[in-house]
């Protein structure tokens, strides 16, 4: 896969996509990043890319003719295949697993960075494919972001990781993931829940399930409606709920259930 990031501080990528599972992904060739200077496409000699916005008002936005010849040189460069071209922005789609495993499944893609009060919306209007936001706030620049969505990709790209470790993971399958212990066996007093210790695998598959079932139902009972569940969670949701049950009625003797 073929990763392009457009930006205005190239040096805030260097140590976050050369290091761990992405530096690895990029040396075995699996992922290429290339990250591209929007101001090496400055039309005037001062390498200007942000200007006043029309009507007024504060702040720079960014301006448009860097910016589209940022991306139609990277177009050039992939042959012009079809790329999707992707504007981190706080007003895009939040980005989610789902998205994450379909943008990894393509052949390149392409990232620009916002800064200052954004781009000039020609940019959306003319060459945006997807607009992607990571939360629900405002950061003051879309390199964070990207740097987000680019490690988010590339544990999905194919070879990066082993099935198995993307299969464990929150979100898989709709839940969060079960609570996890190492070694030592006994830490300040708290212990591990000796079924993890029995060497029983299949009490251990089921133990780790009912726990990412309950987790999911505390935490994020919006991610559990929206799950695929066999019969087999739908029993163990079954226990969950008379066992919390159980215990409210234990928590509050004057309680309804009593
Ligand atoms: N005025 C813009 C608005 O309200 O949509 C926000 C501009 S923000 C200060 C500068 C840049 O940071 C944006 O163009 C975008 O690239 C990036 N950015 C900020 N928050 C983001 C978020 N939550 N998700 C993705 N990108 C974000």
């Amino acid at each position: 896969m073929r990763i392009d990031i457009l930006t205005i501080f190239p040096e805030m990528f260097e140590a976050p996509l050369s290091g761990s599972i992405i530096g690895k992904a990029r040396e075995r060739g699996l992922v290429e990043i290339n990250i591209h200077n929007i101001r090496d496409f400055a039309v005037d000699k001062n390498k200007v890319t942000d200007d006043y916005p029309f009507g007024g008002g504060v702040g720079m936005i960014m301006k448009p003719e860097p910016i589209f010849a940022a991306t139609e040189h990277v177009l050039k460069e992939t042959g012009g295949g079809p790329s999707r071209i992707i504007l981190m922005t706080p007003q895009g789609q939040t980005l989610n697993q789902d998205m994450v495993r379909r943008l990894a499944k393509e052949e390149s893609i392409i990232i620009i960075c916002g800064r200052y009060e954004g781009i000039d919306e020609r940019c959306r209007e003319g060459l945006v494919t997807d607009e992607i936001s990571i939360g629900d706030y405002v950061l003051t620049g879309g390199e964070l972001p990207a740097m987000v969505l680019v490690d988010a990709v590339t544990r999905f790209v194919p070879g990066v990781l082993s099935e198995d470790a993307l299969i464990s993971e929150s979100f898989q399958g709709g839940l969060l993931d079960y609570p996890q212990y190492t070694r030592p066996r006994e830490f300040r007093g708290m212990g591990v829940p000796c079924v993890l210790v029995s060497g029983d695998h299949e009490k251990i598959r089921l133990w780790r399930r009912k726990q990412a079932l309950a987790r999911t139902l505390k935490r994020r009972p919006d991610l559990l409606s929206r799950a695929s569940l066999s019969c087999e969670d739908l029993r163990l949701l079954d226990d969950i709920k008379r066992e919390q049950l159980a215990d409210l009625t234990r928590e509050d003797p004057e309680n309804e259930y009593d």
